[in-house]
């Protein structure tokens, strides 16, 4: 006999509630902030470059355009990559609305294309049965973490001529065969909100290799107005142009003195994040029930999410049930994430269920465990203890 259950009334594992994800911010961090609060510039000053300068150089990019949320980066990247009405985008459904938003934004229509069933990233074989001759770009998305696979993307990209934004909301210092995510994709963007790998509260960037595909995103994140101070100065000083209808995107120096002190950070946690993830491969691999997406060889992800898909097979209730199990035992398990166009708003567009069947079945499937740095190795352990304590109580077939 098991433990008896929280959600019967049993003790639970842990008495407080241990979230999915949470940021971690240090004295040091305060600190960088303070220091913006004295200066002279609390928007767009002297940290926003320097912010831009060090990501690029972590990342291996030669330009980085930071943004005020990983959505404004996606719908930058957009931007420059020339959407508009009439273009066809092909993205995947297991994400956070906001990779096929960016399209909507720009008058585009997005095109869902399955997963794979074991990595649960975008199915390049299916992506290649949607292109049509309106196709203009693929937005791919680096699912937990784990870099898609960019060789067969690379492949269709070239064969057809596609533009390639990949959201990097959750691969912030992964790689892909040796090389660095933000040297992928002609377009990277990244998030920093709270529960991603660094924080500035809210923002985003997007890198890329290409000097005039930044030009336009530095454009269209501040009004679309040129910054030409040469063209500015013969004109008089007054004399500024807009030139596109731009959006204020600007991400200011108080957020980009945190971000510039979370980056100094950033290998000690990733490391941490693939020791967590390490542990956790090691505690499940046992478990019929459990089963994990798999971490292709060549690829080192950077573990912003680590999910497990439920053997429903073996178990006498769904995953709603013991998604409450592991909630009761103060495990804040959470999903990633219902497929974006079964919500409504999608709906509404016309878009049908069952149009990319593994990703529906995977998300039938999926619990993602609490995942930060800031984990003990006692949290992890209680996550662990309260896997197999549910999985155990629900063993069996329905
Ligand atoms: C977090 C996230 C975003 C959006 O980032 P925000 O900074 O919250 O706007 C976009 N795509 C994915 C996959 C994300 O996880």
């Amino acid at each position: 006999m098991g433990a008896r259950l929280a959600i019967d009334g049993g003790t639970p594992v842990r008495e407080t509630m241990l979230p999915y994800g949470r940021q971690w911010v240090d004295e040091v961090d305060v600190q960088a902030v303070v220091e913006v609060l004295r200066s002279d510039w609390l928007t767009t000053g002297p940290k926003v470059r320097e912010f831009e300068e060090r990501v690029a150089e972590y990342v291996g990019a030669r330009e980085a355009v930071a943004v005020n949320s990983g959505t404004a980066a996606l719908h930058i990247a957009a931007f420059a990559a020339g959407i508009g009405p009439g273009d066809e985008i092909i993205t995947t459904p297991l994400t956070f609305a906001a990779s096929a938003n960016c399209v909507l934004y720009l008058g585009g229509r997005p095109v869902f294309a399955d997963v794979c069933p074991d990595t649960l990233n975008i199915d390049p074989e299916d992506v290649a049965c949607k292109v049509t001759p309106k196709t203009k770009a693929i937005i791919t998305v680096d699912f937990t973490g784990q870099p898609c696979d960019y060789e067969a993307i690379r492949a269709l990209t070239a064969q057809h001529g596609l533009m390639v934004i990949e959201d990097a909301a959750h691969a912030l210092g992964a790689e892909y065969n040796g090389q660095s995510v933000g040297t992928l994709s002609e377009l990277t963007a990244f998030s920093f909100h709270p529960v991603k790998h660094i924080t500035t509260g809210e923002g985003g960037m997007v890198v890329t290799d290409g000097p005039d595909l930044a030009a336009k995103m530095r454009v269209f994140r501040t009004h679309g107005i040129t910054a030409d101070f040469r063209q500015r100065a013969e004109a008089g000083s007054w004399v500024y142009e807009m030139v596109a209808l731009g959006y204020n995107y600007r991400l200011p120096d108080i957020n980009c003195a945190l971000g510039l002190a979370q980056m100094s950070k950033l290998d000690e946690w990733l490391a941490r994040r693939r020791e967590i993830a390490a542990r956790y491969t090691e505690a499940f691999a046992l478990m019929p029930e459990v089963d994990m997406p798999q971490v292709l060889p060549g690829t080192n992800p950077a573990w912003h999410l680590y999910v497990i898909e439920l053997n429903l097979k073996r178990l006498r209730v769904g995953r709603k049930e013991v998604f409450a199990a592991l909630r009761a035992e103060n495990i804040g398990v959470n999903v990633h994430y219902i497929p974006v166009y079964w919500h409504p708003y999608y709906q509404a567009l016309g878009y049908e269920r069952g149009l990319c069947p593994a990703a529906e079945a995977a998300y039938e499937r999926l619990i993602s465990l609490p995942m930060f740095p800031a984990m003990t190795d006692e949290d992890v352990g209680d996550v662990i203890t309260a896997i197999y304590k549910v999985i155990s109580a629900y063993r069996g077939r329905r």
